[in-house]
């Protein structure tokens, strides 16, 4: 077994990073690593997921060490039955139950006060803690045959979530103990972040639990301002992982808004060496440069699945800019948006 040498960031290249996939025997083996205090990358149904035992502070902050993450961005506590949320947190609101019968297992983490037993690493110092019970079936055995798991996505700091297992093991390999193959991951952004500790319920970050699915369960809504717009140096954070340039590939990202005929006159005013575009699906065929394609302009849910493979695709082509279609912020979309202004380091060119 791959054990973990602890001590300088050399050693931890010398691990050998098991590659397991969806059997018994495999997903007993990453739980009892897990149990032993490694890091197991497995599938979620929203992005790959870097866990470590949640109630284990040197195995989280090793998760930290592996991903070179900032120690002040707190991480995500992943269950499997709803009385394991008893035990991670100070008091289940009644706004909070309802959203957990309305929406777990799935893609909402709710940031609750912290029980005693969380230790700082995961909550990054904060007195709350970030929760959620994926439904992938994996995810679900896995903490099942081991116990609570923080887990962040399993990319290196700052550049875009894996959706598949072959880019966890690009950023991980020899980082990390074990990786498990679950496939494609479905939903392809990560989890919608919700507060709901205070008087309603306040989204952090958005994802495949949408505004208004949300709004239809419990009536009052607020989206925190950080989700759409740059916060100003020195602003108060509610989560803090909104401050970082995130999801960024190499390249340039630019992201465009306007029509598709707007969109495809500015490109091919901007043609050079380097240069490509991210488009809709059926959009591309009059521009001038290379491109690539995430989905239809109406598709926010093909568009979600693919924007992270397609932004690590444009690494592969060399890319130094990527002129980026801009998708509309609604239902998904908003989520897809998000990600792309982050992207971007919220560089956009308004076009009509
Ligand atoms: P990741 O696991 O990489 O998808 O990131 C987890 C996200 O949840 C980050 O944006 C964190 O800032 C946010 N988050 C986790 N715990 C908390 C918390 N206690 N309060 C606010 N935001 C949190
Ligand atoms: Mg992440």
């Amino acid at each position: 077994m791959p054990f973990l040498k602890q001590g300088s960031n050399e050693s931890r290249h010398l691990m050998q990073t098991l590659h397991l996939k969806d059997r018994d025997e495999d997903l007993k083996l990453a739980a009892d690593l897990l149990k032993n205090g490694e890091l197991v990358a497995i599938p979620t149904e929203t992005v790959y997921g870097l866990a470590a035992d949640a109630k284990n502070g040197v195995a989280v902050k090793n998760i930290f060490k592996a991903k070179g993450r900032p120690a002040d961005n707190p991480l995500i506590v992943h269950i499997a039955h709803r009385d394991q949320l008893n035990e991670l947190v100070a008091d289940v609101p009644p706004m909070a139950q309802t959203l957990v019968r309305a929406f777990w297992p799935g893609p909402l983490t709710m940031i609750f006060k912290k029980a005693s037993c969380i230790p700082d690493e995961v909550s990054a110092g904060l007195d709350t803690v970030a929760v959620r019970m994926p439904s992938h079936p994996i995810a679900r055995r896995i903490i099942e045959l081991s116990c609570p798991l923080a887990a962040p996505s399993a990319n290196r700091s700052g550049i875009p979530s894996p959706t598949e297992a072959a880019r966890v093991a690009e950023d991980m390999d020899g980082r990390i103990a074990a990786v498990v193959d679950g496939g494609a991951c479905e939903v392809g952004v990560e989890s919608t972040v919700v507060d709901v500790t205070g008087d309603c319920v306040r989204v952090l970050r958005p994802g495949a639990v949408t505004v208004e699915m949300l709004t239809q369960v419990v009536g009052n809504v607020e989206v925190d301002e950080a989700v759409t717009h740059e916060l100003q140096a020195g602003a108060t954070v509610s989560s803090p992982g909104m401050k970082y340039k995130h999801y960024a590939p190499n390249a340039r990202v630019v992201l465009v808004k306007g029509s598709p005929d707007a969109y495809t006159a500015y490109v091919n005013e901007h043609t050079a060496e380097g240069v490509m575009a991210l488009c809709f699906d059926g959009e591309g065929n009059d521009l001038r440069v290379p491109f690539l394609t995430y989905g239809t302009r109406e598709d926010h849910t093909a568009q979600a699945q693919r924007l992270f493979e397609a932004l690590r695709v444009l690494d592969e082509q060399h890319a130094t800019i990527a002129y980026t279609a801009c998708p509309s912020p609604d239902g998904i979309g908003l989520a897809v948006y998000n990600r792309l202004l982050r992207a971007a380091g919220f560089e956009v060119i308004e076009l009509d």
